[in-house]
């Protein structure tokens, strides 16, 4: 068992700066989770903090049940990539993927076929005889996870660990990686600021921000139902749609267009109430005759997105987006009618941001 457990977490550095501001979190046995937030909002120091590469300033980490807080990092059964490799430069890649395994004395032979094996799942099979100075940034990267994952952990901590590589690779080793993680069991804590990473790998993910986690969830819920604009607007490869909208009787005036309120939410606004009214691209069709409930426009912008297109429009102050299919691409300049799916909008309070009905209370596992 390695779950992690974190109470009243903090890290405050000198000069008060609170990277991580109290924060508690269980991470299941064998799940692999996802820390995703703006630049600065602590996701590096937390993961330092599990690691004991950070002494933290408040409350404590568990890890399958043993309070490690004031232990150091090498005795707390855990693997770590940091964006910063480290991988010994005198050593060929086999030998650095290796090398974990050798301080656990399995022998030679045994340790080779296991970093041979690693290196090859991650495209690497062909460098196993060069140094790393000898090596691209993305090849370093990826040596470094190998030697990570060749041995068997009881925790992994992965920092933004395919960063340096490109596009292809990266989809590759995500792969790789999750397939590995799912076979093996390990529990895996995972920082990335690229929410497609976070919600394509994670089995739950936490959205945080100044030090805090603002919510948690699978990637279906965190993506599905963002409880806060602030969480809307950081997770989707197309941005939400957050339209300002007021509480016009049973509708909600959006755009110069009365919307039902969803039902789920009636009970929730209060007439003339200031809103945020928010609907994902790909859940509403653009269509080109009249429709009572669609948001009405002129198409602006169209950037094709390889299958399909993202078409941007001018409404009433301001703009809204909505995902077109393949060889549906309007013209530019056509009038038009943007319809979301009804279940599909969420609506969030315009002075705090947070989605209407849901708990104002933060979620923690
Ligand atoms: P990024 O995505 O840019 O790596 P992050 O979410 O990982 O950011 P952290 O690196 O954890 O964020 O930093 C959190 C906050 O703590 C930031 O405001 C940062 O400036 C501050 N910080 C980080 N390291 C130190 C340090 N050694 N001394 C003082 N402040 C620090």
């Amino acid at each position: 068992m390695a779950d992690i457990e974190l109470r009243g977490l903090e890290k405050e550095y000198p000069g008060g700066v609170r990277a991580v501001d109290g924060l508690d979190l269980t991470i299941a046995d064998g799940e692999f989770f996802a820390l995703l937030g703006p630049s600065g909002c602590g996701k590096t120091t937390l993961l330092r903090s599990i690691a004991g590469l950070e002494t933290v300033t408040g409350g404590s980490i568990a890890i399958g049940g043993r309070d490690v807080t004031r232990l150091p990092p090498g005795v707390r059964d855990i693997a770590m990539v940091f964006q910063d490799y480290a991988l010994f430069p005198h050593m060929t890649v086999r030998d650095n993927v290796a090398y974990p395994l050798r301080i656990q004395k399995v022998g030679k032979a045994e340790r080779h076929r296991k970093a041979e094996e690693t290196a090859e799942g991650l495209s690497l099979g062909h460098l196993l005889d060069r140094r790393p100075g000898q090596l691209s940034g993305g090849q370093q990267q990826r040596a470094a996870l190998a030697r990570a994952v060749a041995c068997h952990p009881s925790v992994f901590l992965f920092d933004e660990p395919l960063s340096n590589l490109d596009a292809r690779l990266r989809l590759e080793a995500r792969t790789f990686l999750k397939r590995l993680q799912r076979d093996l069991g390990i529990t895996t804590v995972f920082v990335t600021h690229d929410q497609a990473e976070a919600l394509a790998m994670s089995d739950r993910m936490a959205v945080m921000d100044a030090g805090r986690i603002r919510q948690i969830g699978t990637p279906k819920e965190v993506f599905g139902r963002p409880t806060s604009t602030f969480v809307a607007s950081f997770i989707g490869s197309t941005p939400m749609n957050l339209i300002d909208a007021v509480v016009d009787h049973d509708t909600v005036a959006v755009a110069g267009t009365r919307v039902p309120i969803p039902a789920a939410m009636t009970p929730h606004v209060s007439d003339g109430e200031e809103l945020v009214y928010a609907v994902r691209p790909e859940y509403t069709r653009l269509s080109t005759t009249a429709v009572d409930t669609g948001i009405e426009g002129t198409v602006a912008i169209i950037e094709n997105m390889g299958v399909g297109a993202l078409v941007t429009m001018e409404v009433p102050g301001g703009l809204l987006q909505v995902t077109v299919a393949e060889g549906a691409e309007p013209e530019p300049g056509t009038r038009g009618w943007a319809v979301a799916a009804p279940d599909r909008v969420l609506l969030y309070r315009r002075s705090d941001g947070e989605l209407v009905g849901s708990e104002r209370a933060l979620v923690t596992a």
